[in-house]
Parts: C-alpha cells; sequence; structure tokens
C-alpha cells in the first residue's frame, strides 16, 4: 500500500486531497497545524465514511516540529510515497501595509514549510523512487495586485518545484506542481459579492473550482510516472 502525507489537511483544498488519496487506498497521513478541534472534525468525518487516516501535529515552517513528525511517520510507515505541500496562507495588503513579519510568515509556511517537508521526505524516497506535488497559486505564475507578498511565495514554490525536480529525477523521484485559479474554500471567504462576481466574469469557465477538482489533478500528478517539473494550472483558463 502507498503512503502520502497532506500538510494542511483538515479543510479546504487540502481535506479534498487526503479524500481522493483515500479513495485509492493510499495510506492516508493528515497534516495539521494547531487546531485540535478541526482535527477532531476530520478525523470524526473520514471515520464516518471508512477511512482511517492518521492526523499528525506540525507547524510545516519549524523545522524542529516538521523533523519530529517524520520521525514519528517513518518509524510507523517506514517511507512515503506520496508528499503534497497543501498548507499555505495569504495576506491580502498593498505592499506598503504588508508588515515584514507577515511577509517572513508567508515565506515561512508557504515556501519553506515545502522544503522543510521535501528535504525530509527526499531522504527516504531516494532509492525506492517517490513523489512531491506542490500546491502553488496561478497568482505565483501571473502575479496578483494587493497580494505582492503571496503571489511571490507561490512563484518562489514554482521555481522551486522546477528545479528540485531536475536535482531529483536522476533519483526516481518526481516534482511537480498544481497551480490552482480560484477555488471555493476559506481562503476566498473573505471576498465581497461584488467581487466574487467580477472574479467569476474573468474566468472563462465561468465559475469558481472546487477543492475536489484540485485533488484530482493531485492524484493524476502522483500518479504521472513520466510527468515531472510540470506546472498544471486548475484554473477553468483563469489568467491564461
Ligand atoms: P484553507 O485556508 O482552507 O486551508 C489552508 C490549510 O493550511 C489549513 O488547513 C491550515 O490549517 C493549513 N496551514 C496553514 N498554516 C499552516 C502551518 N504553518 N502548518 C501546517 N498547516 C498549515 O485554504 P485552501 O484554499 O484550502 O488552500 C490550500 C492551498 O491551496 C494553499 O497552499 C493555498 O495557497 C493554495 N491555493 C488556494 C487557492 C484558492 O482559491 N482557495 C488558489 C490557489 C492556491
Amino acid at each position: 500500500m502507498k503512503t502520502a502525507l497532506i500538510t494542511g489537511g483538515t479543510k479546504g483544498i487540502g481535506k479534498a486531497i487526503a479524500l481522493e488519496f483515500l479513495k485509492r487506498d493510499y495510506e492516508v497521513v493528515i497534516n495539521y497545524h494547531a487546531d485540535e478541534e478541526a482535527a477532531a472534525s476530520t478525523r470524526e468525518e473520514f471515520n464516518m465514511l471508512g477511512y482511517y487516516p492518521v492526523l499528525m501535529r506540525a507547524d510545516v515552517g519549524d523545522e524542529r516540529q516538521v523533523r519530529a513528525m517524520f520521525v514519528d511517520l517513518f518509524s510507523t510507515y517506514g517511507k512515503l510515497d506520496v508528499l503534497v505541500n497543501n498548507a499555505g496562507i495569504s495576506v491580502v495588503k498593498v505592499i506598503q501595509d504588508t508588515t515584514a513579519a507577515e511577509w517572513d510568515r508567508l515565506f515561512a509556511v508557504n515556501v519553506k514549510g515545502a522544503y522543510l517537508c521535501a528535504r525530509e521526505a527526499v531522504d527516504k524516497m531516494i532509492g525506492h523512487g517517490g513523489c512531491i506535488v506542490n500546491v502553488a497559486s496561478i497568482w505565483g505564475e501571473v502575479g496578483a495586485s494587493c497580494e505582492v507578498a503571496y503571489s511571490a511565495t507561490k512563484g518562489a514554490l514554482i521555481a522551486f518545484t522546477k528545479a528540485l525536480a531536475k536535482e531529483l529525477a536522476p533519483s526516481k523521484v518526481r516534482v511537480n506542481c498544481v497551480s490552482p485559479g480560484v477555488i471555493e474554500t476559506d481562503m476566498n471567504a473573505r471576498l465581497s459579492a461584488v467581487e466574487v462576481e467580477d472574479l467569476i466574469n474573468s474566468i472563462p469557465v465561468g465559475r469558481m473550482g472546487t477543492p475536489e477538482e484540485v485533488a484530482e489533478a493531485c492524484v493524476f500528478l502522483a500518479e504521472a510516472d513520466y510527468i515531472t517539473g510540470e506546472i498544471l494550472s486548475v484554473g477553468g483558463g483563469f489568467a491564461k
């Protein structure tokens, strides 16, 4: 049985990704940050569906916590086949209002978190193979006004994906990215009805995406043996 670790997997896109891997008979480890209530309700929800993922707490931006999580994971499973770096945060502000602390935290979670998890995972993947899927964003490809810091982190994640794919291909470890457009999750809950309408008007397929649609793309990349270093947009044609 293959093992998959999904970071930030107790809601939104991460939770949908976890479910998609569970449906395909992977052993799934769901990482969560600090919200014990969300972790308990996710466990309960999946158990009701007949799935029994393991939940592991760690702030992906914290080296010590990430290390401890992987020690735990490897002592339970001995290996990891798929790592999905999904955990992410956003800040919507013009650059003059973005504090250095916000900038650092965005990079700590969105970029350093992916690096820390990949570094731990790769140690075991080298030798038996494996795959990493990073969850970037269309803003990392084209840039978003009022989300400069967030766009910069996702652009960094895309470059990280391309470079790591080259470095690890000879070791049979593939590295790819999904690049979601506008997806219906809490991350977009702050948008007003007018902003949602404006966004939808600029999406060629005429609607926001669902977490499940991003999850399907992640599973596709996890199982596509000849694809590495790719950035797969899941955006209904948005910003193309
Ligand atoms: P969300 O806010 O619903 O979920 C984010 C998840 O990340 C949460 O479970 C949260 O607890 C977790 N997380 C945050 N900081 C963490 C940390 N330090 N350690 C571990 N987990 C942490 O948002 P979402 O929309 O589901 O976003 C998931 C990913 O998709 C993010 O990387 C986001 O940038 C990306 N994305 C989202 C959209 C969108 O429109 N929703 C578009 C493009 C990309």
